[in-house]
């Protein structure tokens, strides 16, 4: 007997049923496949794809990327064309028309990418031999005719050199590729028509704005979105910020019932880049809300973190029945939200827009109203009120971009909040609005607060006086205090 005990034969074994139920449930898994995506594997048909069947479903996704991708390449070496023909001639030529990007595809990278000339390719094979007058060539049993589908499909990869210039076909005659007259007469027609979008696209010059546009991950997002009918098309970009770039897009689709898709929508995109979220870091940090999470986070995701922040605080306004952008839906750090203007014109923000006196009253009165109901109801500070966020639309004043608003009680809300009512008494002072409160009055006038320094460094040591009462509540008690307590209702002002 072995010290050891018996010595443990069993091994795992494999038994045919186990291999016979793993294949059937490939099989069943492809079957589904094949439901979900019948159209695909009808292209799979085709002559380019040999082999296995690699993801299919996403190809035409990856082509439209891919093109992207070469157009923008297209248009590096345009640019670098130009500036060399250029020099530093007073008359310079633009090559501007001979561009491909599409107004949202391109990013604003110009870093120079590795570019071959494939017109210029010296490994490029000569063109085949055509078919002589008599019909064919070869003698015997290797006679071949112009209608054997090995030569006409050669032919045919040939015959792409004769689409427009601009239409790179590829080296297809260097691998000897066959098109099948279907195929070659499919690309033809495909180079027709992106010859005539590429004119089209020429013609609206306002576009090109777009072309501070996004990464190749939130590129894939918005195609998705267009993808999946969500939205009908995006049309081009609106606004090209320091931390967010919007879009204009037509809605398309909704998949639930219950949810409708505006006509019209803004596709605001944060910015991914590390350098521009530090400002930000302040209003972030110490909102409890987020608190625990930040931590842990790393800088993608606190992007996202902005444009969750902005969804949530513009339904919260969007409760309480301040006019702002209805939240539609939010994808990572894509947020889209209902467009305020119409038919691809965004309304006029408040520092563009000429009001007339009495529009101006209005408009000033409405904001006083909107400050109280976004403290009061919304629990909520904009931390960015200003006429550059505030939209003239149908008569009256829309909020936006709200990423950046906190709640009162935040290590800074009350600054916050003074910031905001400087800004906004100050606009309307200068607009001719004499019954436009100060900066203190309005303070207090939202707030509800009744802080009676007369004066600004006074008033702003006594805000700072509160917040830090605050913080150490929130030290001693572990939890802040509801809200900062008002004396009685807030005054309510109207016309
Ligand atoms: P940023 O942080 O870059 O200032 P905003 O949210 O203010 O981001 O958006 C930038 C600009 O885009 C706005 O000034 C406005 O002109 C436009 N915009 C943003 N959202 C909308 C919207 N829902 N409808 C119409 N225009 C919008
Ligand atoms: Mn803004």
């Amino acid at each position: 007997q072995c010290p050891w005990g018996a010595p443990n034969t069993t091994s795992i074994s494999c038994s045919l049923a186990d291999v016979m139920s793993e294949q059937l449930a490939k099989e069943l898994q492809l079957e589904e496949e094949n439901a979900a995506f019948p159209e695909v594997v009808a292209v799979a048909e085709g002559p380019f794809i040999t082999g296995e069947n690699i993801d299919t479903s996403s190809d035409l996704m990856l082509a439209q990327m891919l093109q992207m991708e070469f157009d923008r390449e297209y248009d590096a070496q345009l640019r670098r064309e130009e500036k060399k023909i250029n020099g530093d001639s007073k008359v310079s030529i633009s090559f501007e028309n001979y561009r491909k990007v599409h107004p949202y595809d391109s990013d604003s990278s110009e870093d120079e990418v590795d570019w071959q000339d494939t017109r210029h390719d010296p490994y490029r094979a000569d063109k085949p031999t055509t078919t002589p007058r008599k019909g064919f060539i070869g003698k015997g049993k290797d006679i071949t005719t112009k209608h054997d589908e090995v030569v006409c499909g050669r032919k045919n990869t040939a015959r792409m050199e004769n689409f427009a210039p601009e239409f790179q076909v590829g080296d297809g005659i260097g691998m000897d590729l066959k098109l099948s007259n279907q195929v070659f007469n499919a690309l033809k027609q495909h180079a027709y028509s992106e010859e005539r979008r590429s004119a089209r696209l020429h013609e609206k010059k306002e576009h090109s704005t777009a072309e501070k546009a996004v990464d190749p991950k939130t590129r894939l997002l918005l195609y998705k979105m267009v993808n999946a009918g969500m939205l009908e098309t995006i049309t081009g970009c609106i606004s090209t910020g320091k931390e967010s770039v919007v879009f204009h897009a037509y809605g398309g689709k909704s998949a639930t019932e219950d949810k409708v898709i505006p006509p019209e929508c803004a596709i605001k995109v944060f910015k991914t880049t590390l350098n521009e979220f530090k400002n930000r870091d302040k209003y972030i940090k110490d909102d409890y809300r987020f608190k625990d999470r930040f931590s842990k986070l790393n800088p993608r995701k606190i992007i996202r973190m902005w444009a969750e922040k902005e969804m949530h605080n513009l339904t919260r306004m969007q409760n309480a029945g301040i006019p702002c952008p209805q939240v539609v839906i939010l994808k990572k750090h894509v947020l889209v939200m209902s467009f305020i203007g119409q038919d691809q014109v965004p309304a006029p923000k408040l520092k563009d827009v000429t009001l007339s006196s009495e529009d101006m009253k209005k408009a000033y009165y409405q904001i006083l109203n909107m400050m109280q109901q976004l403290y009061k109801e919304c629990n909520l500070v904009h931390a960015d009120l200003s006429e550059y966020n505030m939209l003239w639309h149908d008569g009256k004043v829309w909020l936006i971009d709200v990423s950046q608003s906190v709640e009162p009680t935040h290590p800074h809300g009350l600054e916050f909040l003074f910031r905001d009512c400087r800004n906004v008494s100050q606009f309307f002072q200068k607009g001719g609005v004499a019954e436009a409160l100060n900066e203190r009055e309005l303070f207090n006038a939202v707030s509800g607060l009744n802080i009676t320094a007369d004066n600004e460094v006074d008033f702003q040591a006594e805000i700072e006086a509160l917040e830090k009462m605050n913080e150490d509540h929130v030290q001693n008690h572990g939890k802040k205090l509801s809200m900062f307590s008002s004396d009685g209702d807030p005054p309510i002002y109207d016309e």
